[in-house]
Order: C-alpha cells, then structure tokens, then sequence
C-alpha cells in the first residue's frame, strides 16, 4: 500500500531515534527496561541501537481490538534494493547491479508483533490496577528470594509475602475470569 510515497522523515522502527523500543510495552516496564518479551528481535534491535537507512513510506501505529493505540511511528515499507553478482560477459567478469524488492518496517514490525496489547493484558479501571498489581508481585518476588537467600524462608515476613502474592496472583484469576484482562492483537494501522 502506498509504497513509493516518500514521506520526509527517516523510517524510525522502534521509536529507536526517539527513546527506543520501550514505548513499544507502554511503558509498563519502566526507563530501566527496554525488554520486548515475546517479539523476537536481534539484541541491538531491542537495544534501540538501531537505526534504519530508509526514508519512510508509511505513518502508521499499533492499534488493538479495543481501540488502545501506540505511538505513531514513520516507516518504510516494500522497497527495492540493489543487489550485486558477477556475471561472465565476452570472457570478463562484469558486475551486474539488480534491483530486488525487500519488506520493509512496516511488514517486518508486523510479522513479529504477535504479543498483545498491554493495556488489555493489564487494565486498569474501576478500582483495579492491574499493571501496579503485576509490578507488586515482581516486588514480593524480589523479596522473597532475598529472604529465601537469608535462610528466612520460613520466617512470618516470608510467609506474609506468600500470601501477598497468592492473593494478588487471585486477583489476576478473577480479572481473566470477568474479562477484564484478556489477550488483544495489535495491527498496523495507517493514519494520516
Ligand atoms: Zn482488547
Ligand atoms: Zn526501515
Ligand atoms: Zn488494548
């Protein structure tokens, strides 16, 4: 779709000129995380240390079922690219240029994001905040194996944070349960 329609920006996946892959999880994971769980990129992708050459053919942003959008991104999109083989002309080897069409950004994010949207996995609304509960539980984790490494496994402070969890992990039971919480694809969506 509208490829050869060159928009002035360079194509930008990733946000890697802007912050890096982090927005990609809405933030959830905080500055000191750029974790892209479950999409599957090279390590300097999800670094953001990379940057693409490619003027951008496409504006577009990940929107889920219920409507939730990302951040607008420019990319590119079907573009060709030159490839160079040798071919044996009259006795001489001469080297032969060829363009060849390559997917671009905007094909390539789209193949690999099949992790859903993050603010339906973890809503938050009328008196439930799922995110804070998923951060809370990663917290009481971090504690327990600390008391778990001071043998204070079966200390009462252990045992609080055991129920803590189990009470949390409850609470994300219920909220899959009711609907709350549920696993929403993301497209590519164009805007203007
Ligand atoms: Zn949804
Ligand atoms: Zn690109
Ligand atoms: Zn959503």
């Amino acid at each position: 779709m509208m490829a050869g329609t060159l928009l002035l920006e360079r194509c930008n996946p990733y946000g890697a000129e802007t912050g890096g892959p982090r927005r990609v999880m809405a933030g959830l994971y905080g500055p000191g995380s750029a974790v892209t769980p479950g999409m599957d990129l090279p390590a300097n992708v999800a670094q953001g240390e990379w940057r693409c050459p490619q003027q951008a053919q496409v504006r577009v942003r990940m929107t889920c079922l219920c409507g939730h959008t990302g951040r607008v991104m420019n990319l590119c999109s079907w573009h060709e690219e030159f490839s160079e083989r040798g071919e044996m002309v009259a006795g001489v080897i001469r080297k032969i240029r060829e363009p060849i069409l390559v997917r671009g950004h905007m094909e390539e994010i789209q193949r690999r994001q099949s992790s859903g949207c993050v603010r339906c996995m973890y809503p938050s609304g009328n008196g439930y905040d799922f995110a804070a509960a998923h951060k809370a539980i990663e917290a009481y984790q971090n504690q327990l194996g600390y008391l778990n490494e001071m043998s204070m496994w079966r200390s009462r402070q252990a045992a609080d944070l055991r129920q803590k969890i189990e009470d949390m992990v409850k609470s994300f039971d219920s909220g899959i349960a009711r609907g709350l919480i549920h696993r929403c694809p993301m497209r590519l969506i164009p805007v203007s």
